[in-house]
C-alpha cells in the first residue's frame, strides 16, 4: 500500500482490481471518515479508484449502514453531488483496559464518538477474579449502547510471554503468566476479543482520534502503570514478531542503577519514569494511594515530590526520544497516557533541548515531541479502536516469508 499525502491528510490509495475489494472498502471508509463528508467523484479522485468502483463500494457500505447520505452539496453548475459520511449508528466497538487496580470499559460508535464509559476498581487482578468481572462489564456496556457490536478490544500491560518478565512485578498482572489471555477473555464473553499491549493500543487510539490523526509515522511513549512505546508505521501499528515491540520500560538508562520494580534488572527506564514510581515516591512522603485527580491537584499546588519526579522523568525521556528518532525516523514522538495533561506538558517542557538526532532538522512541520490528545481514557479508547481500526482503515498487505529447510 502506498501512502500519499494530499493536503495534510495522508491518504491510502485504492487498487482497481476487484480482488482488492476488502482493501478498497477500508480505503473509502477511511477517506470519508477523515474528511467528514464527501461526494462519490471526490472519493474517486482522492482514492484513485474508478468512479464505477467507488459507486459500487459506496452503495454497498450505505446498504450495510456504515455510510449515510448527507444530501447534496451546493456547488457551481450542474447537479450538485450527494455527500456521504460515516454513519455513527452503523455499529459500536467496546474497549476494555485491564490494569492492576481498575478496569475501564468504553464504547465507541463508528464515528469514534464515546457512547459509554464505566470504571470499576479491582481488589484482585488474577484471572479468577478478572474473567467474570470482564464478562459482566461487557454485557452491561453493550446493553446500554444498543448499536450492533462490531468487536471488542482489550488492553493489558505487556510484555507477553517473556520468561521472567511477566510473572512478577507491580506493573504487570498477577497470575496471567502462561495463560492465553485472548482465548480466556474470548471464552469468558462468548465472542472473539482482540488483545494488545497498552502502549500499542494507545498509539492506535491517537492515530484514529487524537494527535496522530494526520500523522502516519510516529512513536507514542505511553504512561500506563509502567511505561511503553507504541509504534505507528505507514499508518498501521508495528507489533514485532511476538507483540512486544516498544518495550522501552526495560531499556537500561542508568548502568548499574536501581533495581527495576518489574524485571529486576538494574537501571530500567521504568524504575525512574513511570507512574508506579511516582506513586511510590508520594507514598514514601506520606501520601499513599494517590489517584489521577490527587496527582492533578498536587501538581497544581507544585508539590515537591511531583516536581522532583517530573524533573527525573524528563531527564531520562529526553535521550530516549532522541534514541527513538534515530531508530525509527518518525514524524514526531507523542507523549501521553494515564497522567494529567498538565503533568505531561511539564515533562515535555522540562526535556529542554533534546539531544541531536536524525530529527534535528531546521525545517520541521511538527515539533519533535507532542502531547497526546486522548487523555486518561487513552488505553481503553485504543482498545475500542482496535476492532474499529480493522473495519475502517486500510491494512498493509502482509507477506510471510517461508524459510525452506536447508539440507545439511
Ligand atoms: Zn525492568
Amino acid at each position: 500500500m502506498t501512502i500519499h499525502t494530499i493536503g495534510t491528510h495522508p491518504v491510502a490509495i485504492g487498487k482497481n482490481p476487484e480482488r482488492s475489494r476488502d482493501h478498497n472498502r477500508r480505503v473509502v471508509l477511511d477517506v470519508v471518515r477523515r474528511h467528514g463528508s464527501l461526494g462519490r467523484a471526490h472519493i474517486a479522485k482522492l482514492t484513485r479508484l474508478t468512479p464505477q468502483a467507488v459507486a459500487n463500494i459506496v452503495d454497498e457500505l450505505a446498504s450495510e449502514g456504515l455510510l449515510m447520505e448527507m444530501g447534496r452539496l451546493r456547488s457551481g453548475r450542474g447537479q450538485p453531488p450527494v455527500q456521504f459520511a460515516v454513519n455513527p449508528e452503523g455499529g459500536a466497538t467496546i474497549g476494555v483496559e485491564i490494569a492492576t487496580d481498575h478496569m475501564v470499559t468504553v464504547a465507541l460508535d463508528l464515528s469514534g464518538k464515546l457512547r459509554a464509559r464505566r470504571i470499576v476498581s479491582l481488589r484482585d487482578a488474577t484471572p479468577e477474579h478478572i474473567l467474570p468481572a470482564f464478562a459482566d462489564e461487557l454485557s452491561t456496556v453493550s446493553r446500554s449502547v444498543g448499536a450492533k457490536l462490531l468487536g471488542t478490544g482489550v488492553v493489558m500491560p505487556g510484555p507477553f510471554g517473556i520468561d521472567g518478565m511477566t510473572s512478577v512485578g507491580p506493573t504487570t498482572l498477577p497470575g496471567w503468566a502462561g495463560l492465553d489471555a485472548a482465548q480466556s477473555l474470548s471464552e469468558a464473553c462468548g465472542h472473539t476479543v482482540l488483545i494488545e499491549n497498552d502502549a500499542t493500543a494507545a498509539a492506535v487510539g491517537e492515530r484514529l482520534f487524537g494527535a496522530g490523526l494526520a500523522i502516519s509515522n510516529f512513536g507514542m511513549i505511553y504512561f500506563g502503570v509502567g511505561i511503553g512505546l507504541g509504534i505507528i508505521q505507514d499508518g498501521a501499528p508495528y507489533r514485532g514478531a511476538f507483540g512486544n515491540a516498544g518495550e522501552i520500560g526495560h531499556v537500561t538508562v542508568v548502568p548499574k542503577g536501581k533495581p527495576c520494580p518489574s524485571c529486576g534488572q538494574l537501571g530500567c527506564l521504568e524504575g525512574y519514569a513511570s507512574v508506579y514510581v511516582l506513586k511510590e515516591k508520594l507514598s514514601c512522603a506520606g501520601l499513599p494511594d494517590c489517584g489521577f485527580s490527587d496527582i492533578e491537584k498536587l501538581h497544581a499546588e507544585r508539590h515537591p515530590v511531583i516536581e522532583e519526579w517530573i524533573d527525573e522523568a524528563a531527564t531520562y525521556l529526553g535521550p530516549m526520544v532522541a534514541m527513538l528518532e534515530n531508530i525509527l525516523d518518525p514524524q514526531t514522538v507523542i507523549l501521553g497516557g494515564a497522567l494529567p495533561d498538565a503533568v505531561i506538558g511539564d515533562i515535555i517542557g522540562r526535556m529542554g533541548n533534546l539531544p541531536t538526532s536524525v530529527a534535528s532538522r531546521r525545517q520541521r512541520d511538527l515539533p519533535r515531541v507532542l502531547r497526546g490528545q486522548t487523555g486518561q481514557l487513552t488505553a481503553a479508547l485504543g482498545a475500542a479502536a482496535l476492532p474499529l481500526f480493522d473495519v475502517v482503515t486500510p491494512k498493509l498487505e502482509t507477506s510471510h516469508a517461508v524459510l525452506a529447510d536447508i539440507p545439511t
